[in-house]
């Protein structure tokens, strides 16, 4: 086979999946190449779980799926990694948590199983904040992970390990979830490209479970084109497994990629604008903003007066629907289970806590608060309505504009430790990328440039529901024009 196994890692999913269809470059090699990576750079902590032989089963078959020619599979050989908050058959799956070491589902999540019924390999399960609670890794009870660019830094969470693989280019592209921007967030720090669909888009059947009127699958991956490609594939109906799938088919999300922005109207919030984002960031999203004038878009200014709000609202409806779900952590059932105890309730006690971080202890602890007799209505019921408005004040906006823009965090990646002990801190962080979250609205990150610390600045796209095919049509004709997303972290 002619292609250099060097060159391999530096190719987006189209180019590969090309590549393998043409049979210049086989799926072991390729499998075995990013093996290899994975191998060489564990030192960013980015995998938590790696099985060759699994991965190398898969490798063949897709293979002889290729040697015939024709299979109608979009991804055959394509090889990737899942963050480990979805459950797989083939590898261990803990939701970062020590409560689920060792767990094996008797299932793959449905988007696991779509992806692989396209062609895909599994490489292996990636890091993440314990249950996806978090925005810089390090809530996760398998370790850091190190942002390629810097290795003092954090590469965002929750989905750290799925953007640390991309841009170190261990894999050409991973899984995320999204549930108030651990797809965005970790993208804009490591300098790739991610989307979160529309709540509903895509199933959350084996996601294990943070806060569900919000979370959300989506692909992580070098380029928009990449991104329609997977997202093509991961999403659809799954009306009997997920009773919130939205009942809308499956899209080609490649199909507008090209469509020019001539008159696209794209609304800027002025809250994202405040006081708060940090000027590096600032003037790397306006750069952004000044290339899409030139790509014939025209800039609106737009408000979405509740911004600040979505985090008080989110950090009271995402732990109240996080301390429900983590109920089913019980002992009883699967995962961890407390070694010496009296009786049941003692049971309970000791298992939850010896199985849950302090992050997780101190949502289900906001939760139950939040949802119990006397708070209910001050706390959880208030926040409800306030979600309304947001998702109101969206509403509104697109009646001005086609798409939204603006900056998906306030600074670039921060240091590894420095807000560690300071949860609050962390939650402030996530105040643009909350909003849409609330609305269900998809959103995605795409690079723009580099702040502070040579570090990646990326900026935030959110489209009105299902306009998926619009967002990815604007990132790629950004990134047709620029080549921030081509940059790759040294040494890698
Ligand atoms: N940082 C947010 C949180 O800690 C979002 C996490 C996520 O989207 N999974 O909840």
């Amino acid at each position: 086979m002619s292609n250099s196994p060097t060159a391999l890692h530096e190719l987006g999913v189209a180019a590969l999946a090309r590549q393998l269809r043409e049979r210049k470059v086989s799926a072991l090699e390729t499998a075995q190449h990013f093996l290899a990576r994975a191998q060489a750079h564990a030192g960013l902590g980015a995998f938590l779980a790696i099985d060759e032989n699994v991965t190398l089963a898969q490798a063949r078959a897709a293979d002889q799926a290729l040697a015939t020619g024709n299979s109608e599979a979009t991804l055959l050989g394509v090889p990737m990694a899942h963050k480990d908050i979805f459950v797989t058959k083939d590898f261990v799956s803990t939701a970062g948590s020590k409560m689920l070491a060792g767990y094996r589902s008797p299932f793959d999540a449905t988007v696991v199983a779509k992806l692989a019924a396209q062609g895909v390999v599994t490489l292996g399960k990636l890091n993440c904040d314990e249950f996806a609670m978090g925005s810089a890794n390090e809530n996760s009870a398998f370790g850091n992970v190190a942002n390629p660019w810097d290795q003092s830094r954090t590469p965002g969470g929750s989905s750290g390990g799925s953007a640390a693989a991309v841009a170190a280019g261990l894999v050409p592209a991973a899984t995320g979830t999204d549930t108030g921007g651990s797809i965005r967030q970790p993208a804009s720090f490591c300098g790739v490209t991610g989307i979160k669909p529309t709540y509903g888009r895509a199933s959350r059947y084996g996601m294990v479970a943070f806060a569900s009127s919000l979370d959300q699958a989506g692909p992580l991956a070098r380029s928009a084109e990449d991104c329609a490609l997977l997202l093509s594939a991961l999403c659809g109906p799954d009306l009997d497994r997920d009773s919130t799938s939205l009942d809308v088919p499956a899209e080609d999300f490649t199909r507008s990629l090209a469509d020019s922005l001539a008159g696209l109207k794209v609304g800027v919030p002025q809250e994202f604008f405040g006081e708060g984002l940090a000027p590096d960031v600032r003037a790397a999203v306006d750069a952004a903003l000044k290339e899409y004038e030139k790509l014939g878009a025209t800039l609106v200014p737009i408000s979405l007066p509740r911004t600040e709000l979505s985090i008080p609202v989110y950090y009271i409806i995402a732990p109240a629907e996080a301390s429900s779900n983590l109920s089913r952590f019980d002992g009883v059932k699967f995962g961890h289970r407390a070694k010496d105890y009296s009786d049941l309730t003692d049971m309970y006690k000791k298992t939850r806590a010896e199985g849950f971080g302090d992050e997780v202890k101190r949502r289900i602890m906001i939760g139950a608060y939040v949802l119990s007799h006397g708070y209910y209505d001050a706390y959880y019921l208030q926040a409800q309505k306030i979600r309304r408005m947001i998702a109101d004040d969206f509403a509104q906006a697109f009646k001005q504009c086609d798409v939204i823009a603006g900056p998906v965090a306030p600074t670039v990646a921060w240091k590894l430790g420095d807000m560690s002990e300071d949860p609050v801190a962390n939650y402030l962080a996530d105040i643009f990328t909350l909003p849409a979250s609330l609305a269900g609205l998809p959103g995605m990150s795409i690079p723009v440039g580099f702040g502070a610390g040579q570090m990646p600045v990326g900026m935030q796209l959110i489209g009105n529901y299902l306009q998926e095919s619009k967002l990815l049509n604007v990132a790629h004709q950004f990134q047709q024009a620029t080549d921030w997303h081509t940059k790759r972290p040294q040494g890698f």
